[in-house]
């Protein structure tokens, strides 16, 4: 018998350079780069994970940096906002934050119970800070932000659907998600224990436009599973549901499948373990560039291909 799932494990974008999205990232959101390797299926380009000290699942954003990338669509069929949880009476602190360091970002604005703070990341990626009441994550404190207004990790992630209906069938079907609130044309999911870090929230837009991934647009959503065992036993419920769902794939620090949910979202369901302390300890997380066994032979070339990279104090 599977677990539920916990929550987001991990989310995915696409950017364009990738000096910027370390300086975004790191220098202004205050996340840890906890491991910076190249894309498995094209070592040519960065893959960049931030999260906390550990990257604990429901704390790590992924990108892959494509230098040049042209700015793709947000629309339907994505995730189109990444939310994260913050501690409350921060946003105050968040909006000055953001205004000083030129960052794109709308006033704070309340949603069900709790404020709301829009902003953009610099290839225009949709990102929320939502106000927590409570949420037991422990910041990481080694960034600039004062441990008490520093992100927690994910609240939760947006889907833009043309079809909310089939969307909501997949995630209160097989997925185990449970309709929790409705305001206007937003309904939400939490799933596991609900709260920061296990919401979706999905946006009704029948007339949105269709979206289309490159820098600047979500790639996919990663749910939690505990394990190989209950990964596996995931996969068999996807397939069970109708959805086609790629075979087990190794990631390194996670193993991985992946489904597109009606709607179009690509949703990936990744182990906890083994984590990112599986390659370097957790001191040095992020600070060399760690490729799979696979690609170790190639290392030299890979390292001279890749623009250079720095996580700036
Ligand atoms: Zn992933």
């Amino acid at each position: 018998m599977r677990k539920p799932i916990e929550g987001i494990h991990h989310v995915t974008a696409m950017a364009s350079d990738p000096q910027a999205n370390v300086d975004f990232y790191t220098g202004v959101l205050g996340l840890r780069l906890v491991k910076r390797t190249v894309n498995f299926d094209d070592p040519g380009t960065y893959h960049l994970y931030y999260g906390d000290e550990r990257g604990h699942p429901g704390t790590i954003i992924t990108f892959f940096p494509w230098p040049g990338a042209r700015r793709g669509v947000q629309g339907a069929g994505q995730a189109t906002v990444t939310s994260f949880s913050v501690p409350q009476g921060s946003l105050g602190y968040w909006t000055q934050r953001l205004s000083r360091l030129g960052v794109t970002h709308e006033e704070p604005r309340p949603r069900f119970d709790e404020e709301v703070l829009t902003f953009l990341d610099p290839d225009g990626l949709r990102l929320e800070l939502v106000a927590v009441a409570a949420d037991p994550r422990s910041p990481w404190e080694g960034g600039p932000v004062p441990a008490e207004h520093a992100v927690r990790g994910f609240d939760g992630v947006t889907l833009t659907e043309w079809n909310a209906h089939v969307t909501e069938e997949t995630l209160a079907g097989p997925l185990g998600f449970r309709r929790v609130a409705e305001h206007g044309d937003r309904i939400r999911f939490e799933v596991g224990a609900g709260g920061p870090g296990a919401r979706v929230d999905v946006l009704a837009a029948p007339s949105a436009v269709r979206g289309h991934v490159s820098a600047g647009t979500v790639h996919h959503v990663a749910w939690r599973s505990a394990d190989e065992p209950d990964q596996l036993a995931w996969r068999e419920a996807v397939a069970e549901a109708g959805l086609y769902v790629t075979p087990v794939l190794d990631r390194q620090y996670f193993k991985s499948i992946y489904f597109r949910e009606p709607g179009g979202v690509l949703f990936e369901i990744a182990t906890d373990p083994p984590g990112f302390t599986r390659d370097e300890p957790v001191e040095s997380l992020g600070s060399g560039l760690k490729l799979p066994p696979w690609l170790e032979p190639s290392r030299q070339q890979i390292q001279d291909a890749l623009p250079p990279l720095e996580v700036r104090p």
